[in-house]
Parts: C-alpha cells; sequence; structure tokens
C-alpha cells in the first residue's frame, strides 16, 4: 500500500505542499520585494521551471532504473531492521526529533561539501549562477546534484532507520524552506530576528548568493539556521548591505546563467 500522509497519498502531499508554498511566497515577493530584479521574473522564471522539469525527467529516469529514494530506503531499513532507529526502542515523537535533527545536519553537511569539492561545486554553481533570488531560486538546481542529493540521503537514512513518514515530513519541509529562504521577501524586521535563531530567513541565506567568496562560504543552512552557527560560518548580513550586495558568481555576471542552455551545460564548460 502506498504510504499516506494526513490522509494523502505521500507523492501529493508534497506535491500538494511544495506548490502552496510556492504560490504564497511568489505573492508574498510581489507584494513586499527585498531587491530590485535585474531580469525580468517571466525570463528567469522560464528558466528556473525547465531546470525543475530537467529534474523531474532525470529522477524519473534513473530510478527506473534505480528505485532508490530517501522513503524508499526507510521502508527498506525498516523491513531488515537496520538503521540505528530500527534497533533501540524510543518514543516516535523522539525518534522523529531526532532523525528531523540529523536530516537537516545531513543536508547542510552536503551543502558545504559541494562548495568545497571541485567536482560537485562545478554542478552547484548553477544554483549561484542565478542573477537574482526569489522563490523560483529554491529549485534551481542542476539534475545532477539532485540525483547526487538522492543518493545521499538514502544512503544517510539506512544509516540512521528513521520512519518513512519523518523523511516525507522532513523533504517536504526542507523544500519548502529553500522556497522561503530564497524569496525576494522583505520580512518585518522583528519577525526576521524572531526566526533566525532557529530557522533560516531569506535576509539569512542571500548572504550565502553574493558574489564575495568569503559571503558564499557562510550560512549553508536550508532549514535550521543553527549549524551555521554551532560550525562558525554564520554571517549575518552582507558586507555591502541587501541593497548594495551583488548576487550571483563573480565571473558570470554577464547574459548567460538565465538561459537554459547555459545553465545545463555550465557544469561542462572548460
Ligand atoms: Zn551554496
Amino acid at each position: 500500500m502506498p504510504l499516506e500522509i494526513f490522509g494523502v497519498a505521500e507523492s501529493q502531499f508534497r506535491l500538494g505542499s511544495f506548490i502552496a508554498i510556492f504560490v504564497v511566497m511568489a505573492i508574498l515577493e510581489t507584494w513586499l520585494p527585498r531587491r530590485k530584479r535585474r531580469h525580468s521574473r517571466t525570463r528567469r522564471w522560464t528558466t528556473n521551471f525547465a531546470i525543475l522539469a530537467s529534474d523531474f525527467a532525470a529522477v524519473s529516469l534513473v530510478t527506473i532504473a534505480i528505485p532508490v529514494t530517501a522513503v524508499i530506503a526507510a521502508m527498506w531499513a525498516s523491513d531488515r531492521g537496520w538503521g540505528l532507529f530500527n534497533m533501540v526502542d524510543l518514543p516516535f515523537w523522539l525518534e522523529a526529533i531526532i532523525a528531523f535533527v540529523a536530516l537537516d545536519l545531513l543536508i547542510w553537511t552536503q551543502h558545504l561539501i559541494t562548495h568545497k569539492i571541485p567536482i560537485l561545486w562545478r554542478f552547484h554553481r548553477v544554483h549561484h549562477a542565478d542573477h537574482d533570488l526569489d522563490a523560483s531560486s529554491g529549485f534551481r538546481f542542476h539534475p545532477v546534484e539532485i540525483i547526487f542529493s538522492i543518493f545521499v540521503k538514502a544512503i544517510a537514512v539506512v544509516a540512521l532507520g528513521p520512519a518513512a513518514i519523518v523523511v516525507v515530513v522532513f523533504e517536504a519541509a526542507v523544500n519548502g524552506s529553500a522556497v522561503f529562504n530564497h524569496a525576494n521577501l522583505k520580512l518585518p524586521p522583528a519577525l526576521d530576528r524572531f526566526l533566525r535563531p532557529v530557522i533560516v530567513t531569506p535576509d539569512m541565506h542571500r548572504v550565502h548568493h553574493s558574489e564575495i567568496r568569503r559571503e558564499t562560504d557562510s550560512n549553508y543552512g536550508f532549514f535550521l539556521s543553527i549549524w551555521d552557527r554551532a560550525f562558525g560560518v554564520y554571517r549575518d548580513q552582507p558586507e555591502k548591505g541587501h541593497d548594495g550586495m551583488v548576487v550571483g558568481l563573480r565571473d558570470h555576471q554577464q547574459s548567460g546563467p538565465e538561459k537554459i542552455g547555459w545553465a545545463l551545460l555550465f557544469p561542462f564548460r572548460k
């Protein structure tokens, strides 16, 4: 029987929550924009949605050949009694919290590594090349990076053995959070200050998209903001301010990143 969450199939839950968060963010950033856009929204959205479509196509093809996702890995580990949580007897709520926090640390670590290992940075740069940031930047990831991420999560899930439902909620939360923290959204300062000790806000994550490398190499969090502080790579604000900072890659500020062909082929160029 397919996994259900809140009475709907997990695939519908993921898609529904993703679309709902995207629509809300798209409306809010139109109403309360943080920065002036360099490119028209239509132009960038065409490219970022085309990248998302290529991600769906690539993941569908790969999972036909190798049917592995984080959720499948969780069910597989549970059937065999593999993974830490399948060997200890903890209350479900405690297991869920520990698993959620552990998976968030995994995503943080994976993001850090994609900045440090040259072959991974080649693919992750497609995300950083975006000249503007908005809700659509939250899913602008090269298909190779998406597939790499699926395998990393699946391996971690087999080691950890969390309930499949926790994995679904975690993935939906991280995807929704990515749409939120890339939004070109001017949060009221008091709300930013309230959320920031625990959750990555748009102003916090924007620092990570600065063309200044030392700023790019900070604020790696996708959902919880605690890891950047814990590991000493937290930056409160960009040096040039949110209006003065330049978003994107220093060597690629000319036309290119807003085109689909450029974005998909960028990792393969010398
Ligand atoms: Zn990054």
